[in-house]
């Protein structure tokens, strides 16, 4: 295996919004990796944000070069990490997003390539499993090296609820979210546990304590958890922010580390030509390798579903 624990790691990120700033944030005090430039649209806003987060450096017991960059300052980048375009409103889901959100990246993708840059996309904008099949195919990159954030944060969500469910620490909770980041996502209770005991089973023991509809109903809580946020304070980012830092360090620090990322799937779960949240090992390399779970009948007919939805809106751009 090639040691890459000397490199220095270079990240630049694509919009200074509030997604993108959480995770900027985020970084200031994970010391992965040496420089990170800042572009935005608006220029000046990607100016303020560098110094701004710059003058929290000397506090964050490492250090890193912050700057605005130039989409030329991507040449030798490891990481291109792309938040920019338009946010949900209230009501909206993240389908209304498809069009702008398309154009931008046209536009994106394009002068990132023209720099030279030749690491890894990491995409959370929304809709982020299309965005991501977008990113892919204009840049023609290999599939592993071209990752959205998926289902990273619903994984997230679900494993803070179960853990307090279950009483137990969402680490030692595995579940995951599967399928679009939206609404046809969907968990597959038949492969979740609390330590190496599944969380059905635990059910069917203490039944009378726990049960399969609350479970369905903290699936929907996490379903929905999102649209929630909204209402109450207009936009998610520190759960995203938190997402993008874990992916990311996943990557550079080469951890093989199994996230539910927005992959390219060819031929694992019976599908193909589709980018869709499913567990994967993470290193230095991206996408080391989709892990194909044993999903029940059920749920994969609800995967496919989730699969079929995504390559529809994909025809739509
Ligand atoms: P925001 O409006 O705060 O920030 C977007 C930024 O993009 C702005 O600073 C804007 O100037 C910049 N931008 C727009 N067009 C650009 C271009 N052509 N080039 C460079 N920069 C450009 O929005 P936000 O709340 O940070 O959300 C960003 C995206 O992240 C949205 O699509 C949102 O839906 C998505 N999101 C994804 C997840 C997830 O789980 N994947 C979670 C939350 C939000």
């Amino acid at each position: 295996m090639i040691d890459y624990s000397n490199d220095k790691k270079k990240i630049v990120l694509i919009g200074a919004g509030l997604v993108g700033m959480s995770f900027a944030y985020a970084l200031l005090g994970s010391h992965i990796c040496e420089e990170l430039g800042i572009i935005d649209i608006d220029k000046k806003r990607a100016e303020g944000e560098a110094m701004d987060l710059s003058h929290g450096l000397a506090f964050s017991g490492g250090n890193m070069k912050i700057y605005a960059a130039e989409y030329s300052d991507c040449f030798d980048a490891d990481l291109a990490v792309i938040c920019a375009g338009v946010p949900q409103k209230p009501g909206e889901t993240r389908i209304d997003l498809l069009h702008n959100n398309a154009k931008v990246f046209e536009e994106i993708v394009s002068k990132v390539l023209a720099s030279g840059f030749n690491g890894i996309f990491l995409v959370a904008t929304n809709p982020v499993d299309v965005m991501t099949s977008l990113t892919r195919e204009l840049s023609g990159f290999p599939a592993n090296r071209v990752i959205g954030t998926g289902t990273t944060l619903d994984t997230a969500r679900l494993r803070f609820l179960l853990g307090q469910y279950f009483a137990v620490d969402p680490r030692n909770v595995h579940a995951y979210v599967m399928g679009e980041h939206g609404d046809s996502e969907f968990v597959p209770w038949s492969q979740a546990y609390v330590s190496t005991k599944n969380v059905l089973a635990i059910c069917a023991q203490e039944h009378g304590r726990f049960s399969k509809e609350e479970l369905d109903d903290i699936s929907y809580q996490v379903k929905t958890a999102a649209y929630k946020i909204i209402e109450a304070k207009r936009a998610t980012y520190y759960g995203i922010g938190m997402a993008l830092l874990r992916i990311a360090r996943a990557i550079l620090r080469n951890e093989g580390s199994v996230l539910t990322v927005s992959a390219y799937l060819q031929g694992e779960y019976g599908q193909a030509d589709v980018n869709v949240g499913v567990p994967c090992v993470i290193g230095r390399e991206g996408v080391r390798r989709v892990i194909e779970l044993d999903l029940t009948k059920d749920e994969q007919e609800q995967f496919a579903k989730s699969c079929q939805f995504l390559r529809d809106v994909r025809k739509e751009i």
